[in-house]
């Protein structure tokens, strides 16, 4: 026998989070690739909150479930467990283009795949796009810049980019998702968005995700040893997460349709930062040096100028405060897990 709805005990019945009712005039049908990842979730969170139907598209491979389990049940909501490799048909507004492997040791794990899902994958989107004529919006990243000749990094620079090396699969594939994105609005009229994204942190970074923020707190807080690689005189720009979301979302919604750098430029040396992660976490860790990886940047900071012109963005979080939130989040995952090894 079925259970009729009224018949269902109200404690399975699961909590569906409210939304703002836009007018059909404003509400949009959004896609977002990757929407199960660290960046994604808290994309979908964003126009979830907005009032608008959002589908999720993600194979998971480094993406969670529990990063949109709040939205399950939602009828603005859906997912679909697809990869972008291979076409799909939907009717859409707009795509935000996440999907990608975004730590340099998930993207290094298949790098074949990883050309797969820039090429293949955005290819799809873009097909998708033309289709439907819907806006999409490319996650691209600084390593288009490379190991930058050039500092802080404008959007101007053409980069420094090795093709056959360790990051060549994630760097290259991304400055062919930028090309193919150019060649789709200039010969189809397809209308896109690029964004540069420089390094970003927060909640939902995945414990073995092996970036820098996420080793170091974990690192910390178990007392365990931060590794460094290298001497720790390189540098990076972090910004907290909900500044980049910030900062996607006025992208896809203005009218500037050149590559936008969307970055925090309070840049770090890797020592300072681990330095930083220590004394917040009041950890007895040691900081330890190992061998440098191959292709390492040496520097890295947003110029975001751009942004500050055409979208009237700029980041509000300091590091040190997106910091704050982070490692309570990880304290919080190791309550729960007991001890995490990081990658
Ligand atoms: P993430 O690994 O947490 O998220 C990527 C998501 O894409 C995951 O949910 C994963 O399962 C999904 N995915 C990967 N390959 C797929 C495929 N073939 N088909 C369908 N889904 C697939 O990484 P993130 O940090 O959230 O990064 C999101 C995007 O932002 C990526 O495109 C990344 O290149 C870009 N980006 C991120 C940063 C950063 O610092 N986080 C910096 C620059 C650019
Ligand atoms: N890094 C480090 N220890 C770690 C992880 C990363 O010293 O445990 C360094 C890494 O070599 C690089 C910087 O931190 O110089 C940022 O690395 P991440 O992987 O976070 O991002 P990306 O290199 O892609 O900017």
């Amino acid at each position: 026998k079925f259970l009729s709805s009224q018949s269902i005990p109200t404690a399975l019945t699961p909590k569906i989070m409210e939304t703002p009712k836009l007018p059909d005039s404003k509400r949009m049908k959004i896609l977002v690739t990757g929407g199960a990842g660290f960046v994604g979730s808290h994309l979908v969170d964003k126009l979830m909150m907005q009032g608008h139907e959002v589908i999720v598209l993600d194979n998971f491979f480094t993406g969670q479930k529990k990063n949109i389990e709040h939205w399950m049940h939602h009828p603005s909501f859906s997912l679909v467990r697809h990869d972008v490799t291979l076409p799909i048909l939907l009717e859409v507004d707009q795509i935000y283009h996440l999907a990608c492997p975004a730590s340099p040791p998930h993207y290094q794990y298949n790098p074949v795949k990883t050309i797969k899902t820039s090429t293949l994958g955005t290819c799809n989107m873009l097909g998708l796009a033309k289709r439907v004529h819907a806006r999409i919006l490319l996650a691209s990243t600084s390593e288009v810049y490379g190991d930058p000749l050039v500092h802080p990094q404008p959007e101007s620079y053409w980069g420094n980019v090795n093709t056959l090396g360790p990051r060549s699969c994630y760097d290259e594939g991304k400055r062919v998702a930028e090309t193919m994105m150019y060649a789709y609005k200039n010969q189809n009229n397809v209308s896109t968005r690029i964004a540069r994204i420089f390094n970003t942190f927060g909640p939902r970074m995945h414990p073995n995700d092996g970036r820098v923020v996420s080793n170091f707190i974990i690192q910390a807080l178990q007392n365990k040893d931060i590794t460094i690689y290298g001497d720790g005189s390189y540098t990076r720009s972090f910004q907290y997460v909900s500044d980049l979301v910030e900062g996607l979302v006025k992208l896809m919604n203005s009218e500037y349709d050149a590559p936008c750098n969307i970055g925090n430029p309070d840049e770090y040396s890797i020592k300072a930062f681990a330095e930083t992660v220590k004394e917040m976490t009041k950890s007895k860790s040691k900081i330890t040096y190992l061998p440098k990886v191959k292709d390492d940047p040496t520097q890295r900071q947003a110029d975001i100028t751009t942004a500050k012109r055409e979208l009237d963005w700029e980041p509000k979080v300091h590091v040190k405060e997106g910091l704050r939130k982070t490692i309570d989040f990880f304290q919080a995952m190791l309550d729960v897990e007991g001890e995490i090894e990081p990658t």
